[in-house]
């Protein structure tokens, strides 16, 4: 069984830079551990109005983005680097800035081996300087090539790194899921009791009293549904 956590759009209008942080004491919403000093984030969008006739431009009435944090222990976020390094919250922590590096690395690398393919393209002209240029294309692809395996080397390394950590703190380990977060498309601009956003959580009793200390509605679930009138 799970929890379902209805939000309604009062928690979460006007919400840019100021996360809606979901907390039960100092423990995690997922293991129940304490202490939980991380989060795990969800980067979420406030939708009102859904134009169904536009043909470009704005897609709804208002659409502005927020972020969703939830109280995590360091298991729990360490195991989310290794299995969902890019939703990692963007922090100070650091596995934080660890991805974020890695992140980069494999932009520059995939950026150089693309440079050097596109000088063998006819979109660089032969002409001038530009003619010396386009022979040594090998050169950003070689590059490239060598910083995107070894980022994935040093990647893999940290990984087991992180994993041994994990393991020697709790043997036999299983990462729980994440929240499951889906946001709804208001039509009511000035109704702010209408549900926003949901939650769905497996550490039930966590979930039930983060909702009742915020007053929302909840329930329990047996599965998440697939509703295809939901949106995020
Ligand atoms: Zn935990």
């Amino acid at each position: 069984m799970s929890v379902r956590i209805l939000i309604p759009a009062s928690e979460v209008k006007n919400r840019q830079g100021i996360p809606l942080i979901l907390e039960n004491g100092n423990s995690c919403s997922r293991c129940g551990q304490s202490p939980a000093d991380f989060f795990e984030t969800h980067r979420l969008i406030y939708r009102v109005g859904f134009r169904s006739t536009h043909l470009y431009g704005k897609k709804y009435k208002i659409s502005s983005g927020y972020q969703l944090k939830l109280k995590v222990c360091e298991t729990c976020f360490q195991s989310d680097f290794l299995t969902h390094p890019e939703l990692m919250d963007d922090d100070k922590s650091h596995l934080a800035r660890i991805t974020r590096f890695y992140s980069m690395a494999w932009s520059l690398g995939g950026l150089l081996a693309a440079v050097g393919f596109l000088l063998l393209t006819p979109f660089i002209p032969q002409i001038g300087v530009l003619k010396v240029i386009k022979t040594l294309w090998q050169l950003p692809v070689i590059l490239g090539v060598l910083v995107l395996f070894l980022t994935w080397l040093s990647q893999r390394k940290y990984q087991s790194k992180v994993l041994r950590e994990i393991e020697g703190r709790n043997p036999g380990f299983r990462p729980l899921p994440r929240a499951e977060a889906h946001t709804y498309v208001l039509s009511d601009e000035e109704d702010l009791t209408l549900t926003a956003l949901e939650i769905v959580l497996i550490n039930e009793s966590w979930a039930e009293v983060c909702a009742q200390k915020n007053q929302w509605k909840y329930e329990l679930v047996s599965k998440p549904e697939d509703d295809t009138q939901k949106k995020g």
